[in-house]
């Protein structure tokens, strides 16, 4: 059984990584938690998981859109609780504009944090899941990594690039132990989705709940959004032994978006 191995989960102080957080902890992983949160609410944080879960737990602020960054928290995690066994990125943002009118700056912010910093995390700990004969890469796309939307040229391109550079490290660690999949949620009730349905709320006149539902309407057959924690359970699957052979998969949890 693999439950003892240590976890890094990127972005999970909040939505989706800190709903896969709670469920690799539970699971009895020790987990490094990570997220542009201030050190007080990282430690309060830490000290929640520890309590409620009974493993080791770390914190890390890093930045990571750069390299450096991600640097330090593959060394802040290697300090905290050893070589990472399973890594898991989850760190992501979102800008909407159309592609004559996106700003430089949000794009090159959307490829560094949803895709360069997925290459510089998975190229330094895999030496260590490669030396180990184990490990896992769980990347956190989007319906968004398989098909496209409408003003969404930065993260539609990370997120398809994302699924690409999952592909080649399930091929090039096929022989060592190491899987490596991408989670392709549709809608997620989280922070990162409110600013699309204020939006429309605003723009419509509409309340949030019928934002939501306009929102998610659009696009997914089923009219609900997923729950984080369907996406904490996929990812301790994947973590699991009978995932030993699933490696190399796009994974979409969407409501039939993109069976249509
Ligand atoms: P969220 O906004 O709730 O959380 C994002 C996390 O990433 C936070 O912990 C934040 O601190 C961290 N983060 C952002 N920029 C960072 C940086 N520069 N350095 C370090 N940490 C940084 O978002 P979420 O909805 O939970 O999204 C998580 C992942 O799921 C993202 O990759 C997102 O693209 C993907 N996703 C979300 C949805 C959805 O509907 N919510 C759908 C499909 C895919």
């Amino acid at each position: 059984r693999n439950n003892n191995k240590p976890a890094l989960v990127t972005g999970s102080t909040s939505g989706i990584g800190l709903a896969i957080a709670h469920t690799l902890a539970r699971g009895g992983h020790p987990v490094m938690l990570h997220g542009l949160a201030d050190p007080q609410s990282g430690a309060r944080l830490q000290r929640e998981f520890a309590d409620s879960y009974g493993v080791s737990c770390g914190f890390s602020d890093a930045d990571i859109t750069t390299e450096g960054g991600c640097q330090q928290l593959v060394a802040e995690t290697r300090e905290a609780l050893g070589n990472t066994a399973i890594l898991v990125n989850n760190a992501g943002i979102q800008f909407t504009a159309a592609a004559h009118e996106f700003p430089a700056e949000q794009w090159h912010r959307i490829i560094a944090v949803n895709l360069s910093a997925a290459f510089f995390l998975a190229r330094d700990v895999i030496p260590d899941m490669r030396a180990e004969g184990w490990g896992r890469v769980v990347n956190v796309a989007s319906v968004h990594g398989m098909v496209a939307s409408a003003n969404k040229a930065a993260y539609c391109a990370a997120k398809h690039g994302l699924v690409g550079l999952t592909k080649v490290l399930a091929l090039e660690n096929a022989d060592s132990g190491i899987t490596a999949n991408a989670i392709c949620p549709g809608w997620v009730e989280t922070p990162l989705i409110q600013p699309q349905i204020d939006a429309i709320a605003s723009t419509e006149g509409i309340t949030g709940d019928e934002a939501r539902a306009r929102l998610v309407g659009e696009k997914q057959p089923m009219p609900r959004t997923t729950h984080p924690e369907a996406i904490g359970a996929l990812t301790l699957y994947l973590c699991g032994e009978f995932a030993d052979t699933l490696t190399g998969a796009t994974l979409p949890v969407d409501g039939g978006w993109t069976a249509q």
